[in-house]
């Protein structure tokens, strides 16, 4: 092989921001990628039936739109699609609760809620950027202190004591559950709130769009922007050891402390090693994807117009679904995360058809088939689902990591993000390791899960630092 500046291993979005930003400074770089195709989580098939694209992973983008790296991209061939109403929550009432682009449109339909959801949230819309500048990234010495300032002090409690101090009515509350519940741990965990107004946030400043075509466009995009910067691509080359890797001075890792270490071997020093040993991974998913005869019947008709549903009642549902996963347990209600792409994008099955997006969280390494329990929730409030489903691909967490490695026991955020590990991922140095050269750049380093690149874009700068020097 001929040598290189830099080697990226893995192309997930992280890899793939990592891969550019090294591009982009005159970096002579090459891309490595264990499966047939690029994006990691970013990856668009037809599991199902033929003409049928399901998103395997990632699906929504909040953080995608909003990510500063990737508005710093030209991708041409991208296309954002935004749902008339960002989510839908719905309730035993038959009626949802709408996450609106406008704090004003969802304030008004909170009831007793309506002016503290307005006052809690408007200040966090009119700081997004600064906010986001603080808290998408490692931590560092504050630009913006009174930003930071604000969203920390929201963002500390448990997310279960913030929605009933904040709110007294079920619908708020059941709003803010569901949106905290983006953090994979029980909601009585010290820092679910951030998830909680990250995620509303977002909805109001930025949007949750998805993709056209699919998840697998942003990569598709990405990676056309690399080659266009000289970067190469090979694909079907997995990297067993650091022997694996052409010569090259940086050499940086879109991949789990776990993987690491079986990488490098002995070559990293004993107590780095131990530190690695010590990351914690956090609860798996269970994942369906549906091929349905028509849309899905919502009892609350306005769930048609999400791009996002949560499915999972009321705060205090939601609050025990996720406890009991967070401590091992598998809840026959469970919290789901659900999306209806083919409402707003007809490309993605045939004509008159549509597909969904199904998931709910398990205990890490579970097996256990959460198909029914799923199902159960949707016909609660769709009822007559089960009468639209052409064909279901289901995905227990084995699966998961086995399509894609990163996924440690079905853990999509490469390690979980209580207070403990958000900052110090996967350790207090972050993208650094002890060996000269050698970076993680995946979502196990800050700022942690989800499709934004802001990980690889960080661990590409640090590397960038230590090779002029
Ligand atoms: C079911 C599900 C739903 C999700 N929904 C969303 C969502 O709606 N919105 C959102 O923002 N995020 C979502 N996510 C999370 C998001 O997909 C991840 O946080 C994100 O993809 C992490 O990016 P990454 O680059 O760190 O790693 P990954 O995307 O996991 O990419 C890692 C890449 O490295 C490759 N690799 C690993 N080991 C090796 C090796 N030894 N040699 C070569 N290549 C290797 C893998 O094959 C993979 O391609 C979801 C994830 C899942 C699984």
């Amino acid at each position: 092989m001929p040598e290189y500046d830099a080697v990226v291993v893995g192309s997930g979005p992280n890899g793939l921001a990592a891969a550019i930003t090294l591009a982009r400074s005159g970096r002579k770089v090459l891309l490595l990628e264990a499966k047939s195709t690029v994006g990691g989580g970013l990856r668009t098939e037809e599991v199902t039936l033929p003409d049928f694209h399901h998103d395997i992973c990632s699906s929504i983008h909040p953080l995608g739109i909003a990510s500063p790296f990737f508005k710093s991209l030209p991708l041409h061939d991208l296309e954002w699609i935004y749902p008339p109403s960002e989510m839908a929550h719905p309730l035993d009432d038959g009626s949802a609760v709408m996450l609106e682009r406008s704090v004003e449109m969802t304030a008004q339909d909170l009831g007793v809620d309506e002016a503290t959801y307005r006052r809690l949230m408007s200040p966090l819309v009119e700081r997004y950027e600064h906010i986001l500048h603080e808290f998408l990234g490692p931590l560092r010495f504050p630009r913006y202190p009174l930003a930071m300032a604000l969203f920390g002090t929201l963002a500390l409690p448990p997310a279960h004591f913030m929605a009933k101090l904040a709110f007294r009515g079920e619908r708020a509350r059941a709003l803010y559950a569901g949106l905290a519940a983006h953090a994979i741990q029980s909601l009585e965990n010290l820092a679910t709130s951030a998830f909680g107004f990250m995620m509303g946030m977002l909805g109001h400043a930025s949007g949750w769009p998805l993709a056209r075509g699919g998840s697998q466009s942003i990569a598709n995009a990405l990676a056309a922007y690399l080659r266009s910067l000289g970067g190469e691509i090979v694909t079907d080359h997995e990297v067993k050891a650091l022997s694996d890797l052409p010569p090259a001075r940086l050499k940086l890792f879109d991949v789990t402390p776990r993987q690491l270490l079986r990488i490098t071997g002995n070559t990293l020093p004993a107590d780095y090693r131990s530190k690695l040993e010590g990351y914690r991974y956090g609860p798996g998913v269970f994942k369906i994807d549906y091929a349905l005869s028509s849309p899905i019947p919502w009892r609350a008709k306005e769930a048609a117009r999400a791009g996002t549903v949560h499915v999972g009642g009321t705060l205090g549902e939601i609050s025990q679904s996720e406890r009991e996963v967070w401590r091992g347990g598998h809840p026959e209600r469970p919290f789901l995360l659900v999306t209806q792409p083919t409402q707003f994008d007809a490309s993605r099955a045939p004509e008159g058809k549509h597909i969904a997006w199904v998931y709910c969280h398990v205990p890490n390494g579970s097996m256990h088939d959460m198909t029914k329990a799923i199902e159960n929730q949707l016909e609660r409030f769709a009822p007559g689902f089960g009468d639209c489903v052409l064909v279901r691909a289901a995905r227990n967490t084995k699966r998961m990591e086995t399509y894609n490695p990163n996924y440690i026991g079905g853990d999509i955020n490469g390690g979980v993000q209580d207070l403990r590990q958000l900052f110090t991922r996967p350790t207090q140095h972050n993208y650094k390791t002890p060996i000269r050269g050698l970076y993680l750049c995946s979502s196990s380093t800050p700022p942690g899960g989800g499709v934004h690149g802001m990980c690889g874009y960080f661990a590409a700068q640090a590397a960038l630092a230590a090779d002029q020097r």
